[in-house]
């Protein structure tokens, strides 16, 4: 029986700000299955004519090929908010039922509590405005507390997932994940060093380890762990990356690529992608062609992107914890280097630094030309990016198949995007 917790030092601070939240997660598109129980339980119950009727509208069944986990969906689409949104910016469904009446993933976000080898662990996602805000706050950085578990607590429901001790049969590496996690946080939070300094040799832990996966050896991986956490290289890796050119259009053109999923969302999506292409100096154009040859061009001003990453430098200074909370956070969150069990330890390294890259591209183009940039704005793209890209299989999926495909693979490569 599970006895303590391992969570953030904000966790238990975190509110939802319901009606006065800006980017109101309700209004997003996302696709939130709900299960035959749960389907039954927002559907059985005696509602109010008003909610009946948003409900007919707001929920729909799946009617071939349903899966248990999947009996229904609530429809949320761009520019479609989900239909019990009341007008305030509250739900309906939980106003008329209670926290208990919704299901489980309407309960839960943007908490993930999830069972990790036999631990509970719990964290936030940044795709929430509130969190943010907790991030930001957060100058010192985020602590994490190991902490006895409430008997209320024992039998709190799963709103993520679970990793049980037995998949270290099939997946060896995860006899190590709590050494991986102590040694990668560690390195992220070390404020010796800039942060893509961090993050590269976050990425050089994750090359080496996937190395030592993909060969099965895993006595040597327990070695690397143990000499690595007495004496992590950061210094080595600061020399060589100091020492490494910028190839920004190499990075600009990826991040242009990882950004078209943002071009077919929301329309807060579309604004601010147009946004950031408008201020980076990017245009996109069709170019004419067959097969291989069609598709989308990019024309770019080397020189405005390289402003635009400049202005973020200095608006960052004083301000470096920002990106360093928010990579911890979705680190430790997202189960690194397992966030996605499909792929291995290296992929998913690429994966976390991609995001990093990304971040630092739509944070570039939100910097204005003259003054400080507005802080909602800056929140707003924050949310958009962690909601659009971390809660996503396929578009993580597709983020890594396109590098792994474009030549971006190794770590020398990976470093290209992190320098930006
Ligand atoms: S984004 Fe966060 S704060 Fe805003 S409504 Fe959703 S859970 Fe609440």
């Amino acid at each position: 029986m599970d006895i303590s917790v391992l969570q953030p030092d904000y966790y238990e601070t975190f509110h939802c700000l319901a009606g006065a939240c800006l980017d109101n997660c309700c209004r997003e598109s996302w696709d939130i299955p709900l299960t035959k129980n749960e389907y039954m339980k927002l559907t059985g119950a005696r509602r109010s004519k008003e909610l009946e009727g948003r409900m007919r509208e707001g929920i729909k069944r799946v009617r071939r090929g349903e899966k248990p986990s999947e009996y229904a969906h609530i429809l949320i689409g761009p520019g479609r908010p989900c239909a019990m949104l009341g007008e305030d910016g509250l739900c309906l469904l939980q106003k008329e039922g209670g926290h208990e009446a919704l299901g489980l993933i309407c309960q839960s976000f943007p908490r993930a509590n999830q069972r990790m080898l036999g631990k509970r662990v719990r964290s936030c996602s940044a795709g929430c405005e509130a969190v943010v805000e907790l991030l930001w706050k957060k100058k010192e950085g985020i602590r994490f507390q190991n902490l006895p578990l409430r008997p209320n607590e024992r039998n709190l429901r799963y709103g993520n997932r679970e990793i049980p001790v037995e998949m270290e049969q099939t997946r060896p590496a995860l006899r190590y994940f709590w050494e991986m996690e102590a040694l990668c946080v560690g390195i992220l939070q070390n404020r010796s060093y800039p942060l893509p300094v961090r993050v590269t040799m976050a990425a050089e832990v994750l090359d080496e380890l996937g190395r030592l996966e993909r060969s099965e050896d895993w006595e040597g991986m327990g070695a690397y762990l143990k000499a690595t956490l007495a004496a992590p290289q950061l210094a080595q890796r600061a020399a060589h990356w100091e020492a490494k050119p910028r190839q920004s259009a190499l990075a600009l053109v990826t991040n242009v690529f990882f950004s078209f999923s943002l071009r077919g969302g929301s329309s807060r999506e579309q604004a601010l992608v147009q946004q950031v292409y408008q201020r980076l100096g990017i245009q996109l154009e069709d170019r004419m062609g067959e097969g291989e040859q069609a598709g989308l061009g990019v024309r770019y001003q080397l020189d405005r992107y390289l402003q635009g990453m400049d202005r973020l430098e200095q608006w960052l200074h004083g301000k470096e914890h920002l990106l360093e909370n928010l990579m911890v956070n979705y680190y430790f969150q997202s189960l690194q280097p397992f966030d996605d069990l499909s792929m291995g330890i290296w992929e998913n390294g690429i994966f976390f630094a991609a995001l990093y890259s990304f971040l630092r591209f739509v944070l570039a183009g939100v910097m204005p030309e003259e003054g400080e940039p507005d802080w909602a704005a800056v929140r707003g793209a924050i949310v958009t990016i962690f909601r659009k890209f971390t809660h996503s299989a396929q578009l993580k999926q597709k983020m890594v198949s396109y590098l792994l495909s474009n030549g971006v693979q190794t770590l020398e490569q990976m470093d290209v995007l992190i320098k930006g």
